[in-house]
Formats: C-alpha cells, structure tokens, sequence
C-alpha cells in the first residue's frame, strides 16, 4: 500500500467517526489491526512452474518409482519408467506411495496417449485414491480419464469425485498432451468411536481451471451403491490400474506438500 492511499484511507476514517459523533474509530490505529505472529515458513518455490517447491516430498521425478509399491502385495511398484515418464502397466494392478499422508496438496501430471480408443469409461481411465482405504480400488478417487470429447456419466468424468461430485467444468485437453491436477485433500477426521466428526474435503483445479471447490465427501468412493465412511488414519495416495482395453496413460512430476491438519 503507498503512502497517499494510506492517508487518504486513515483520513477518510476520521472524517466518518466525526459525522457519526463516535471517538471509538478515531482512537483505533492502523497497528490494532497488524499481526506479527506466527511467522509462515519460508517455502522457496520451484524454479519452474509445476515444479516441487522446498518442502514438498517428491514422489517422482522421472526416474525411479521408489516412492511407490504394489497395492496387491506390497512389492515394490513395477509400473514402466522410461524416458521420465510413468507408464500404467494394467497387468501389475494399482500401486500406492510408500509413506502415508493426512492432509495435503498434491500437484501431478498425466497425459491420455495420441490415437486413444474406446469410449465412455473404458477411455484412458485412471485416477487418483487420495487416501487408498484399502485394497482394489477402495479409497476416495477423483477420476482421471480421456474426457476430451468423450462422453460419459458426469460424475464419472475427468476432474469428478467419482460419483458424487461433476467438475464444475470439462479443461480437458486433446489425447497426447500433458494434463495438470493441484489438489487440495483434507482427510476425513474421525471420533475416537470411529463415528465421523469431519467429511473429507477437496478442491481440485485441473489444467489451472477450479473443477472442485471446497466440496465435502460423503464417503468412500463406490463404483455401485451409496458411499460410506469407515474410520482411518494417514493412508498412502494410490494410482488405478484401470482394468479398460485402451491404451495405459503415463504420468509425470508428482510431488505432495504435507498440511497441517484441520483438528
Ligand atoms: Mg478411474
């Protein structure tokens, strides 16, 4: 703020406490309203847009998939490394992080391969488990698949929680480009009678366009049935295998920054 404005926004102040005959205003000052503490971390960003910022754990960065194993046994991940990319390998399953996570914001890329086929959901399916509650695809998932002019169930499209939340809108881009998620996840809190205290809740932009706001979850994402919580902890992120005859997606930089919890 610069000196003029500052002066003319105290003056302005002045002027309506003596209109309205009040000292209160007049005797506030500009400092009642600073605060000093606490001091945000220093975070120094990425060098490159989409790039992991300093504090931000890196769950690949185009050379190892040792952040990662296999959801079925937990061996380490084999999904294809090649070229920086990550490659879906259908026939290995989903796999999920090694470590466990709580509240955070996750940024990755994946990209739909040039000259997809199929239709609907069986179209460069995806998506990513934000906390995998369990084996399969047990979890909260917000879909990842080729929407580009492919129609499908709203709620089952690219940037939806899956069947209970559309995106507020389709950024999708054309097959063989690369796609961006920055998602805000903050877990579900649970009582120590494991009843829900807090719904999850999520905000997801896509492509740089907000496709969820803020939304809370009724539970587990279900492919058939109602959702529902059951009480959990810090839970690894986990990848679909997608079970789809169509070619596998490939993802690339992927990094989570850990939040402070809600409660
Ligand atoms: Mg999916």
């Amino acid at each position: 703020m610069g000196a003029g404005r500052f002066a003319f926004g105290w003056g302005a102040m002045a002027s309506l406490a003596l209109v309205a005959g009040s000292s209160a205003c007049a005797q506030s000052k500009p400092q009642d309203t600073e605060a000093w503490e606490p001091v945000p971390p220093v975070v120094t960003p990425a060098a490159q847009a989409g790039g992991p910022p300093s504090d931000a754990v890196v769950l690949f960065d185009g050379r190892d998939l040792d952040q990662w194993v296999s959801v079925r046994d937990k061996s380490p991940a084999a999904w294809k490394v090649e070229g920086g990319l990550l490659t879906v390998d259908k026939s290995r399953g989903n796999i999920e992080t090694r470590r466990s996570f709580g509240d955070y914001q996750l940024h990755l890329e994946w990209r739909i391969p040039e000259g997809i086929t199929g239709s609907g959901q069986g179209r460069g399916n995806s998506g990513v488990f934000l906390a995998s509650t369990g084996a399969g695809d047990r979890g909260y998932e917000v879909q990842i698949l080729d929407s580009f002019e492919n129609e499908t169930y709203v709620n089952g499209q690219t940037g939806a929680v899956y069947k209970q939340h559309p995106p507020l809108a389709n950024a999708a881009r054309k097959p063989g480009e690369w796609q961006t998620y920055d998602i805000v996840w903050r877990a579900p809190v649970f009582k120590t009678d494991g009843t829900l205290a807090e719904p999850a809740r999520v905000s997801v932009v896509h492509n740089g366009v907000l496709v969820q706001d803020d939304v809370a979850l009724a539970g587990e994402t279900v492919f058939i049935g109602k959702p529902s919580y059951k009480a959990h902890g810090r839970l690894p992120i986990k990848l679909q295998a997608h079970g789809d005859p169509s070619a596998p997606i490939s993802f690339r930089n992927i990094w989570v920054r850990e939040l402070p919890p809600r409660l």
